[in-house]
C-alpha cells in the first residue's frame, strides 16, 4: 500500500438510482443521485457509489471513475484517524493527489484526461472562498487533480505519506499559512518554491 500504514475496513456498496435513498448515509437529509460518499454512519463504514455517475463529473474520459473511486478510497484512509479541520484546498488535495498516484502507478494513462481539465477557471486552489456552485467546485477538484498529478510526478508519491502523517500529528485547527507550509515540507526542500511557480495554486 503507498501509504503504509494498515488499510481501512470498509465495504463498497455499488447502488443503481432506483436504490440510492435507501444507502447508509449519516443524517436524514437525502444525498444528491450520482454523486459517491464515504459514510461513517455504517459498520463497518462505507464507501457508496452510483452505478451512474453524476454528469457533474468532468472531464469524462476512461480516469473519470477511476479517479473518483481512489477519491473516495483516499478520504476513508485519512479518516481512519482524526483530522482537524484544515483548509478545503488541502483536504482535497491529499485525495486528488492520491488518485493521480494510483493511477501511476497501475498505468493509468492521465493525459487524455488531464488535458481536457480547463487550467484557468478565474481562481487558484487558495483563492476559491465562500459558497461554490456544483461548477466551480468541480473547477477546483481539476485543479486540484493537475496539481497533485504534477506534484507527482515532479516529487514521486513519497510525500504523501508525510503528508498524511503530518496531518495526523496536527492538534488544532490548521490555518492557510501553516497548511501551506505542511505541503511545502511534505514535497521536500524545493517544495515552497514548486509550489510558488504553480499558477493554479
Ligand atoms: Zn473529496
Amino acid at each position: 500500500m503507498m501509504l503504509e500504514v494498515e488499510p481501512p475496513k470498509l465495504e463498497a456498496m455499488l447502488i443503481i438510482d432506483e436504490d440510492w435513498d435507501e444507502a447508509p448515509r449519516g443524517g436524514e437529509r437525502l444525498y444528491p443521485k450520482g454523486l459517491p460518499y464515504f459514510t461513517r454512519s455504517a459498520r463497518p463504514p462505507a464507501l457508496v457509489l452510483p452505478a451512474t455517475l453524476s454528469p457533474i463529473f468532468r472531464p469524462r474520459t476512461q480516469a473519470t471513475y477511476p479517479l473518483v473511486v481512489w477519491h473516495e478510497l483516499a478520504h476513508a484512509f485519512l479518516l481512519q484517524k482524526e483530522v482537524v479541520r484544515t483548509p478545503a484546498w488541502l483536504g482535497e488535495f491529499v485525495p486528488q493527489a492520491a488518485s493521480a498516484a494510483v493511477a501511476r502507478r497501475v498505468g493509468l494513462l492521465l493525459d487524455e484526461h488531464l488535458g481536457m481539465i480547463e487550467r484557468d477557471p478565474g481562481f487558484t486552489v487558495r483563492g476559491l472562498r465562500g459558497h461554490a456552485d456544483a461548477d466551480e467546485q468541480m473547477a477546483f477538484q481539476n485543479l486540484l487533480l493537475l496539481l497533485g498529478a504534477d506534484a507527482v510526478e515532479e516529487f514521486g508519491d513519497g510525500f504523501l505519506k508525510r503528508l498524511v502523517r503530518a496531518l495526523w500529528e496536527e492538534m488544532d485547527i490548521v490555518h492557510e499559512e501553516r497548511a501551506e507550509e505542511l505541503l511545502a515540507d511534505a514535497l521536500g526542500p524545493i517544495g515552497r518554491e514548486w509550489l510558488a511557480s504553480r499558477p493554479e495554486f
